[in-house]
C-alpha cells in the first residue's frame, strides 16, 4: 500500500475519472468514489492497477452527511494517511431558467455541490492538519466557469452554486494555511462529459463551442492535468487560487 492517500469524489466518469488517472501516476492509493456506477468505478480502479498504480472503490452519496462520514471511516481503515482530496463530484439540471427553478431542485443542487464540498473538506481537514496529527495536504475544488459567468437562462441555480465553492477555496485556503494545507480551485468551462447530456442534448458542447474563443469545447483529461498540479509540490506556494479552463472564455 502506498504512503499517501488521495480521495477524488465522483471519479468513475468525466473530470474526476480523468483525474484519478493522471494522479494514480503520483505514487499515491486512490480512492476513486462513486455514487452509483459501481462498474464503471471499478473500470477505473482496473485502469489504475494495469498501469502500475494503487485503487480502490468507495460508494458514498455526496448529498448525505451520514455517507461523507461513513466514507472517511472506511478511508481511516486503509493503512497510509489521506493527503490529498479533489471535490469533483457535482450536479446540474439543464434549461432551469429562473421561472423554471424550484426550491427541491435548488436543495439538490446546493446539498451536492455546496454541502458536501464543505464536508468532504471538514472530514479531510480533521486528517491532513498537522494541529491533529495529520501531514498537510492539498484540496482542490471542482468550480465552474458558471461562476464568474452566472449561467443566465440556463441553471444559475448550479452558477450560485460554483460561485459558493469559489468563496469556500478562498475561505478555507486561509483557515488553514498554517496547517500545511493548500486549498485552490479550477474552473472548466464547456467540457465533453455526461454532464453535458444529461439534459437530453448530447452535442451541446460542439453547439455552444463559437461561443468559446478557442472555438471548442475541452477535454476531461485537460481540466485533469491543472488539478494533478494544484495538488502536486509544483504549486508548493499555490494557495486560494483559482485556475479558468475554459478557452479562453
Ligand atoms: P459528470 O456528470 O460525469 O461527473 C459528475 C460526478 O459527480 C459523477 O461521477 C456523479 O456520479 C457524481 N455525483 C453527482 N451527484 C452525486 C452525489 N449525490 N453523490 C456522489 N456523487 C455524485 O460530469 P463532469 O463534467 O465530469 O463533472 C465533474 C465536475 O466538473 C462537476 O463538479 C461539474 O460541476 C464540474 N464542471 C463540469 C463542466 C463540464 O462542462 N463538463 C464544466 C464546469 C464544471
Amino acid at each position: 500500500m502506498k504512503e499517501n492517500i488521495a480521495l477524488i469524489t465522483g471519479a468513475s466518469r468525466g473530470i474526476g475519472a480523468a483525474t484519478a488517472k493522471l494522479l494514480a501516476q503520483q505514487n499515491l492509493h486512490i480512492i476513486v468514489h462513486y455514487h452509483k456506477n459501481q462498474e464503471a468505478a471499478l473500470t477505473v480502479v482496473e485502469h489504475i492497477i494495469e498501469h502500475d498504480g494503487s485503487a480502490q472503490a468507495i460508494q458514498a452519496d455526496i448529498s448525505q452527511e451520514s455517507d461523507i462520514i461513513e466514507l472517511f471511516n472506511q478511508i481511516d481503515k486503509i493503512n497510509g494517511k489521506l493527503t490529498m482530496l479533489v471535490n469533483n463530484a457535482g450536479i446540474l439540471f439543464q434549461q432551469s431558467t429562473i421561472a423554471a427553478l424550484n426550491a427541491e431542485q435548488i436543495s439538490k443542487v446546493l446539498n451536492t455541490n455546496v454541502t458536501g464540498t464543505l464536508l468532504c473538506c471538514k472530514e479531510a481537514v480533521k486528517r491532513m492538519a498537522i494541529k491533529y496529527g495529520g501531514n498537510g495536504g492539498a484540496i482542490v475544488n471542482v468550480s465552474s466557469a458558471a461562476s464568474r459567468l452566472g449561467a443566465p437562462g440556463e441553471y444559475i441555480d448550479y452558477a450560485a452554486s460554483k460561485g459558493a465553492i469559489d468563496t469556500i477555496t478562498i475561505g478555507l485556503s486561509l483557515e488553514v494555511a498554517e496547517q500545511k494545507i493548500r486549498v485552490n480551485g479550477v474552473r472548466p468551462g464547456l467540457i465533453y462529459t455526461e454532464i453535458n447530456g444529461d439534459g437530453g442534448e448530447p452535442n451541446r458542447v460542439d453547439r455552444l463551442s463559437h461561443n468559446i474563443p478557442m472555438k471548442r469545447g475541452g477535454q476531461p483529461e485537460e481540466v485533469a492535468q491543472a488539478i494533478v498540479w494544484l495538488l502536486s509540490d509544483k504549486a508548493s506556494y499555490v494557495t486560494g487560487s483559482h485556475i479558468d479552463l475554459a478557452g479562453g472564455k
